[in-house]
This record gives C-alpha cells, structure tokens and sequence, in this order.
C-alpha cells in the first residue's frame, strides 16, 4: 500500500468527535421514525405518504430498514380513526354472517355485553326449569307415580338441551380488536398463505346435529382486515401467487373484502360474510426482481396512489453520519436489552466495519441488519466474559465468529484449494493466473485461470473457447479481452484456439472482474512468457486496454492474502476502497494500476517481458493519439 493510501485509512480510523464514553450516555430517540439511519429521502417520504395515506414501494436490498420504516409509519397514523370489527350471525341466511364496524375498544365491551346476557337467559332458564322439573317430582310424589315423574322429569331435560335455542351461539364474534392499541396496526404479511392474508373460514366437522359450529363463529379475519387503517407489510410481494396478487388489488381498491373459505372442499367454502372493512396502508417491499414480476395491474395501483422508494445501501462517511452509527450501536444494544453497551474503542471498531463492508471509497455500509447482528454477537460475547462493556476485542472475536455462510464456505473452498494445490503461489507458470473473486458480497475466494493456445479446430478461424460453467458478463468480458488480446500481442491468432479455463468454480462465475487475469494469462500462454505465482490480480478490462474498478477489493485482498499471496494487483480506481483487517497489512504488497501493460509489468517474468511490454506501449500510444479528439 502506498503512503497516501495509508495515510487515508489512518485518518479513516480517527472515527469523529465523540462527546461520550460508552453508548450508555447516548439518547435513543422514542419514535421509531427517528431511529431510521441514513435514508433520510425514505424518511421524508414516509412521513408524507403516512399523512396523505397513501401507499408506498420500497425496493432494496434486505436489511436496509424497509420493514423498520413501516412499522414506523404505523406509528404516524392516528390511532383515534382506530376501529374493530365485529361477526354477527344472520337468521335468515346463516352462511352469510353479518359484519359491524365500531369504534376501537368498543367490540371488545359489545362481545362482553352479549355473553352477559346469553348467561342470564340461560341462568332464569335453568331455574325455570329447576323449579318445573320439581313440580313434576313433587306432583308424581303425591299422586303415587315417583317413577313416572322422574321418568318425565329426565325426558324433558333430554329435550330441552335438544331444541331450545342455545344463547351463547348467538354472541357476535370479535374478528379485528384494537382495544387499547397504542397505535395504529402494523401487520408484517410476507410469505403469508391466502387464508392468512384474506382471511378464511374454518371447517365444520359436525355441520349439523345440535354440535355444529355456527358460521359466524368459524369466520377468520386475514392480515388485510387486521391491518384495517394501519399498516400492511409485504417484503417480497412477487412471491405471492397472481390470484392472491389479484385479490390484494381488489382489497386495495374496494378497501373491504368479505372473508369466505379458502379451502374448496371445506364446509367454510360455503360460508360467505358480508364485506369486511380493510382500508390499510400497503407497503410492498422487495429487491429489483420483485417490481419485474409483480402483477402489473397491482404495481400500477400502487405507483397510481402511492410512492416508490429506492433505498440507498451506502451513506457517506461524514462526522453526522458516524454519530448517527453510534446511535445505531445504542439502538441495537437497548432494542436487545440483554446485552452490554459499548465502549468507544468498541463503536469505532463497528465503524470501521462498516465502512469495509461498504466495499466504496469514504462510505459506510447501510445494509444495518447484518451490523446489528455483528453488534449482537459482539454483546453476547462481553457478556459471557463478564464484561461491563463491550470493547474493540470483542468485535474483533465476533468478526471473526459471526462469518456469514458464504465466508465459511470461501474458508473451506481456500482449505480444498491449498490441499490439491489447484492454485500456487510460488514460483512461475506460463498461462496461468491467480485470479480474485468474491462470493456471496462479503467473502473473497482465489480463482486460478489458465489459458492454452492451441492449433484452431477449424480451418477458416481460430476462436476463445472458455470454461467454467461463465454466466453471461462473464462470458462477454472474455469477448472484450479478446479483442484486446487481438489488437496488442500483435500476433496472428487467426488460425489458432484460445482455450480459457476458470479452474473449480463449481457454483459458476459472474462478472468481469477477472478480465484482466484473463487477459494476462493468454497474453502469457501465446508469447510464451511465464506469469509469476505470488501475483494475484484483480480488475476489470476495457476494450482500449484500460484497467477499470471493480467490487469486493477488501475482500479479494484479505483472502489471497490468507491463501499465502505476497502481491495484489488492483485497479487503480479502487485505491481508496481498500479496507483491509490490520493483521494483513504486513503480509502484502498491493499494486494499484491503470492499464493492461501496468498489469503485465507487474506480473510476467523472463526477459521476453520487456518486448511486451515495449509493444504494449507503442500499441497504447498509437490508441491515444489516435483516440485523442481536438477540441
Ligand atoms: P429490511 O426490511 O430492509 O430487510 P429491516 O427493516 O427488517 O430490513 O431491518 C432489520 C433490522 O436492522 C432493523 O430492525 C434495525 O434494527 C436494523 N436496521 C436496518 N436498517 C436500518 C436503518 N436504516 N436504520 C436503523 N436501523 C436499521
């Protein structure tokens, strides 16, 4: 790393001007609409469309706080328009129950009100029927018949549990209840059923014969009539079937839905209530795919009468942004309640975090569910030592225990890879190049390539054949290094095969950031040239031979320089997104460049390079002057 590079992260590491010593002392603010970090378009937009009642799309990527500003809108909303929904039987058409709206906490007292009276109709029944039953007893007694007169006695019992009406089965059914709602609902429906989300009628077992379940009683409100005039939440809207995709729109549009059996074959299929109110906020949540296959009536609807949001995965490291991260840090630790809270060397290791997974040059990440875990384990692990607080060592430990999937298996695809020695790191090969990726966003793998120019198969042109399992940028990176490859070695490659060969990537490879290892290791394999093994390179290639930024450098670096890696090859462009864990710092060298000839300075070896590279350059001064225009 270079001294101004260095100089950058150091100061980097300087985390703000902090006026407290544990995240003890730093306030919480009580709405939850104030503890939302870094989206502050998405905070004013949802601050408006809570007053305008309109409804709202978030789509990004997971763990940027898009359920955490809906339920903050339900916040906003103003609990007093509140209201409960009661289920009353119908007389005359039993399969079509009779649906009331009240005002909030009232259904609760209604439902009350009605058991009350059911009991004590049943209460004078029963004495009524006491005192005719001993009569009966009495009368049969006096006559000499006491064995007709229980007889009797018993047989009216029989009948009158039979047939009288039963009063309690009359009693309305609370279906929506907001007593004592601090306010207004938020109800989170994602990966709900049909039944849950439109609500449902139950099955009847008995359905007739004195043990029936009348209808009313059967009926089930779904999260569209629970969110009634509060918020309803759907991440991953695509996922939903389009019939139930469908049913939302008419719910969104009717704003009530009468609930009926989901099931056809069920008793409940026959049940049908009158509408029931469903007047809720909708937000709909995704990544990019879900606005691609959403029903399109539906994300009509919701861009007709509402906003869409795009959150943002990185804010700027700014001194009001860092505060606003300890913030995050007191957050999570009085959200979690069990944990300690955090030291300053602690809150600035978590920074650094952040601005590492950030992957982008003075950011920080904003993908905060996945810092919030990190904060948790961290937590958990102070307090398992005992510790008042959680400190720097903490961190480090849960960095080092909370790694994603994705990471674990980078590990265990590294321990594979050294076992078989499918990369080397020692020495020189001709046509082989240690290449970077990254899997999963957060973990960086090395991934040997080789190339081999062989005698062309067919006669009229030779042709790049690559493999491993390349998805389709990768496959069209390796499209542009050839013509790179064809416009600089100068080489007639007409009548010969370029053979490119991704060595193990079983899961496939996307993108173009190996593009300049490619170009490397044919370059290598046609002059003939070896390439030296303690080199891994990453970047991506313009078709002028230019050397472009890439995704994931901290990552790539940190894990060639586990592998056992001295030197790292980067775009010059990704200079200052360099992160990288102080334990590797001593280990390598990283070797910022900007053009392919850079790269193979770097990278070959033998005395045959400098003719490469002589070439590369007058190659390169032709393209620029004569791509130069005058202006
Ligand atoms: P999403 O719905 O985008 O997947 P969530 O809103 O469920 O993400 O975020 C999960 C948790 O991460 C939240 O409960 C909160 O603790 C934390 N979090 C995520 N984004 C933010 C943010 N922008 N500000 C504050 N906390 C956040």
């Amino acid at each position: 790393m270079d001294n101004e590079n260095e100089n950058t992260a150091n100061e980097n590491t300087k985390v703000y001007d902090a006026d407290f010593d544990t995240t003890e002392s730093v306030n919480v603010p009580e709405q939850l609409i104030d503890q939302v970090i870094g989206q502050d378009h998405a905070v004013e937009v949802v601050k408006k469309a809570a007053e305008q009642r309109r409804h709202v799309m978030m789509i990004g990527s997971p763990g940027t706080g898009k359920s955490l500003l809906a339920k903050a809108m339900a916040e906003l909303l103003p609990k007093e328009e509140l209201k409960d929904v009661l289920v009353y039987p119908n007389t005359e058409d039993p399969n079509n129950p009779k649906v009331r709206e009240v005002p909030a906490g009232k259904g609760r007292e209604i439902v009350q009100a009605h058991k009350m009276e059911a009991r004590k109709r049943s209460q004078s029944r029963n004495m009524l029927m006491l005192l005719l039953i001993f009569g009966i007893v009495m009368y049969s007694f006096y006559v000499g018949q006491l064995l007709w007169g229980i007889i009797a006695a018993i047989l009216l019992l029989v009948l009158t549990r039979q047939f009288m009406p039963k009063d309690d089965l009359m009693v309305p059914k609370l279906i929506v209840s907001n007593y004592e709602k601090e306010h207004a609902p938020y109800i989170d429906a994602t990966g709900t059923h049909a039944g849950a989300l439109l609500g449902d009628v139950r099955h009847d077992p008995f359905q007739s014969g004195g043990m029936e379940t009348p209808a009313h009683d059967r009926v089930e409100s779904g999260d569209i009539h629970k969110s009634h005039k509060g918020v309803l939440f759907i991440d991953e809207i695509n996922t939903l079937n389009i019939e139930t995709q469908q049913n939302m729109l008419t719910a969104l549009q009717e704003k009530e839905y009468p609930i009926t059996g989901q099931s056809e074959r069920s008793s409940g299929a026959l049940v049908k209530s009158d509408p029931v109110p469903c007047d809720f906020i909708m937000v709909a949540a995704g990544n990019l795919d879900a606005v691609e296959n959403m029903h399109p009536a539906l994300r009509s609807r919701l861009k007709g009468y509402g906003y869409e949001l795009y959150m943002r995965d990185t804010m700027e490291d700014t001194p009001e942004n860092r505060k606003d991260l300890v913030r995050f840090v007191a957050q999570e630790v009085k959200r979690d309640g069990h944990i300690p809270h955090f030291n300053k060397s602690a809150v600035d290791e978590i920074i650094r975090e952040s601005r590492r997974r950030a992957g982008r040059k003075g950011h920080l990440t904003l993908k905060l569910r996945d810092l919030g875990g990190l904060i948790r384990v961290a937590g958990d692990i102070a307090k398992a030592e005992g510790s008042e607080y959680a400190t720097e060592e903490h961190v480090i430990s849960a960095k080092r225990m909370a790694r994603s999937i994705e990471q674990q298996v980078a590990d265990n695809y590294l321990e594979q890879k050294k076992q078989y020695q499918l990369f080397s790191k020692e020495g020189e090969q001709v046509g082989r190049v240690n290449g970077l990726a990254v899997m999963g966003g957060d973990s960086g793998v090395v991934l040997p390539i080789i190339a081999e120019v062989t005698p062309s198969l067919s006669n009229s042109e030779g042709s790049v054949i690559a493999t491993g399992m390349l998805k389709d940028i990768a496959k069209e990176a390796v499209q542009n290094v050839s013509a790179v490859i064809k416009n600089i070695t100068g080489k007639d490659i007409a009548n010969r095969d370029i053979h490119i060969q991704f060595v193990g990537t079983y899961e496939g490879v996307e993108g173009d950031s190996a593009s300049i290892s490619v170009a490397t290791a044919v370059i290598s394999a046609i002059e003939q040239v070896p390439v030296n093994q303690t080199v891994a390179m990453t970047g991506s290639l313009s078709v002028r031979g230019d050397v472009l930024p890439v995704g994931g450098v901290t990552y790539k670096i940190e894990a060639a320089a586990q592998a056992g890696i001295q030197k790292i090859i980067i775009p010059k462009a990704n200079e200052a997104d360099v992160l990288i864990e102080d334990q590797y710092k001593d280990q390598v060298e990283i070797i910022p460049v900007s053009t392919i000839t850079e790269v193979i300075e770097h990278s070959l070896v033998g005395n045959e390079k400098k003719n490469i590279v002589d070439k590369l350059k007058k190659v390169s001064n032709v393209k620029w002057n004569f791509d130069m225009p005058e202006v």
